[in-house]
């Protein structure tokens, strides 16, 4: 067991992007913090995959958007894993409707996951960062934060507010050699697009000038720089990680 490998903690890593990051991670040298909220089997898989990457990783099932819960999370962590260098804030859902039949329960669920879960497991995660005077923060936000999409207004409510958190807070903790930064993923081919009607899909391949989605591995190559060391000088900033498909929206 190699004891002095830095350890990431990845929200919502049982599958898709939050998997890749932690495969990646691994590749890089990190143990991993294996985060999920139901699915235990696809977090399991995922720990197999960093072992096969060279990491020891543990699954550890949290909701995010419970304040408490996120607290025991980043403990347990801590305890299993190890000091947590960097954090991934990768869970998220969507609930999409057009404004007039969202319900207030779908505006909740996704400010409180994809929101206010960055809050509760980066408000906790942060103190032993600053402790250590050491750490990584990488939000995963969206191109929806900044182009907005139909039927996304929690969505993009949710991920807009990401970015403007994670811009506050690199100012309030970089005093303590911590960076934190937003990878903003354009559409990338998962469990939550594979659904998409085939009109939706084309749409939106259509709006990328590349011309294909994404892979979470693309997006995952994204979250290793900004954790690595190379990144040292980056902080507050925002990464679109979409085939062009935002080019313009931002600076
Ligand atoms: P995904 O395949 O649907 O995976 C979502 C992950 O989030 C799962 O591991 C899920 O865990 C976890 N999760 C959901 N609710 C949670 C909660 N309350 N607490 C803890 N974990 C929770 O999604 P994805 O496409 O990989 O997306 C990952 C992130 O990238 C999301 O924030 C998403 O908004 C963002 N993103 C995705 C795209 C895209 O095109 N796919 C584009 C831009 C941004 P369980 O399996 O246990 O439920």
């Amino acid at each position: 067991m190699m004891l002095d490998r830095p350890v990431a903690l990845i929200t919502g890593a049982s599958r898709g992007i939050g998997r890749a990051c932690a495969v990646e991670l691994a590749r890089n040298g990190f143990d991993i913090a294996v985060n999920y909220a139901r699915d235990e089997a696809g977090a399991l898989d995922t720990v197999e995959l960093v072992q096969q990457a060279g990491g020891r990783a543990a699954a550890l099932q949290c909701d995010v958007s419970v304040h408490e819960a996120a607290r025991e999370l980043v403990r347990l962590s801590e305890e299993r894993v190890g000091p947590i260098e960097v954090l991934v804030g990768n869970a998220g859902i969507t609930r999409d409707a057009l404004l007039i039949r969202m319900s207030e329960d779908d505006w909740d669920q996704v400010l409180d996951t994809n929101l206010k879960g960055v809050y509760n497991v980066t408000r906790w995660a942060v103190r032993p960062m600053a402790r250590r005077r050491r750490g990584r923060i990488v939000n995963i936000s969206s191109v929806v934060a900044f182009k907005g999409n139909l039927g996304q207004a929690n969505y993009a409510a949710a991920k807009a507010g990401m970015i403007g958190f994670t811009i506050s807070l690199s100012k309030e903790i970089c005093r303590y050699g911590i960076t934190a930064n937003v990878v903003a993923p354009g559409y990338i081919s998962t469990d939550m697009t594979k659904d998409l009607p085939s009109d939706v899909k084309e749409a939106l391949t259509r709006q990328i000038p590349m011309g294909r989605p994404g892979t979470p591995a693309e997006v995952a190559h994204a979250v290793a720089f900004l954790s690595s060391p190379q990144a040292a000088y980056i902080t507050g900033q925002v990464l679109p990680v979409d085939g062009g498909m935002s080019s313009g929206f931002i600076s």
